[in-house]
């Protein structure tokens, strides 16, 4: 593939009913849920949307102010921006899926408790069942914790690893982002991220041949060993964006 070239996702024109509709069905009892405090404070809670039969799932932290008023993932400016992520590579926001960590707001846009998002995490990974996605890319520090456990963003941000299926995505790789919102505010993590952005293609390609040396080799599981794609010139930004954010 050569640079500037669209790497097209393979998905169908019409998507699998059922999938959207159990999709739909978990996105109903998100959206009357009540298993942790953060559904006192919602406006509407916040499922996730996109493409039922993707191969790519983006997965966030929790829903912001504008996401909590309208009930969809990165509607704000971090989405607008997202938006320009996918853009450089010839991608829509509606040919991925798309949703949170957490997906009710938590209060002033504190970081959630852990206790809520062991509530919640059971919804994203009945989500990544169902989407059987071949890469998760993962925004911002606690959705990468979920899917990379101790890894630092500053190292590990444009970097290619395996899913644990626990997670629910039982065979797929994950590559880290920052977070949108982090690179409105750092121009330095903005220039990073869109490198971090032109490397998604070649992330789903290596999935994708992962996935078929695995189904090729009846019960041979993924080997554990980290592939990093680093951007350009990657290194630490700012040892502040380890810290615990939340957007
Ligand atoms: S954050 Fe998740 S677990 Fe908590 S109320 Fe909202 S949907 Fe339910």
């Amino acid at each position: 593939m050569t640079s500037g070239e669209r790497l097209a996702l393979d998905a169908p024109a019409q998507a699998p009913a059922s999938r959207a509709a159990a999709l739909e069905a978990i996105a109903a009892e998100v959206r009357t849920c009540t298993r942790c405090r953060l559904h006192a404070g919602r406006t509407r809670a916040v499922p996730g949307e996109g493409h039922p039969d993707t191969e790519v799932v983006f997965v966030g932290e929790g829903p912001g102010m504008n996401e909590d008023r309208q009930g969809r993932p990165f509607v704000g400016r971090a989405g607008d921006l997202l938006v320009r992520f996918l853009a450089t590579i010839g991608w829509r926001r509606e040919e991925v899926f798309i949703t949170n960590v957490v997906k009710c707001r938590p209060p002033d846009n504190r970081d959630p408790e852990p206790d809520e998002v062991a509530a919640c995490l059971p919804y994203l990974q009945r989500q990544l069942q169902i989407l059987d996605p071949a890469l998760v890319v993962t925004l911002g520090r606690h959705s990468m914790g979920r899917f990379i456990p101790g890894a630092r963003i500053t190292q590990a941000h444009g970097t290619l690893h395996p899913v644990d299926p626990t997670t629910g995505a039982t065979s797929a790789m994950v590559y880290a982002m920052y977070h949108p919102a982090a690179a409105l505010r750092a121009p330095e993590v903005e220039r990073q991220s869109y490198d971090d952005a032109t490397g998604i293609p070649a992330a789903l390609l290596e999935a994708r041949r992962r996935r078929t040396t695995a189904s090729a080799v009846a019960g041979a599981p993924a080997t554990a060993e980290a592939f990093p794609t680093p951007p350009p010139d990657a290194g630490p930004v700012d040892p502040a964006l380890d810290a615990p954010t939340f957007f």
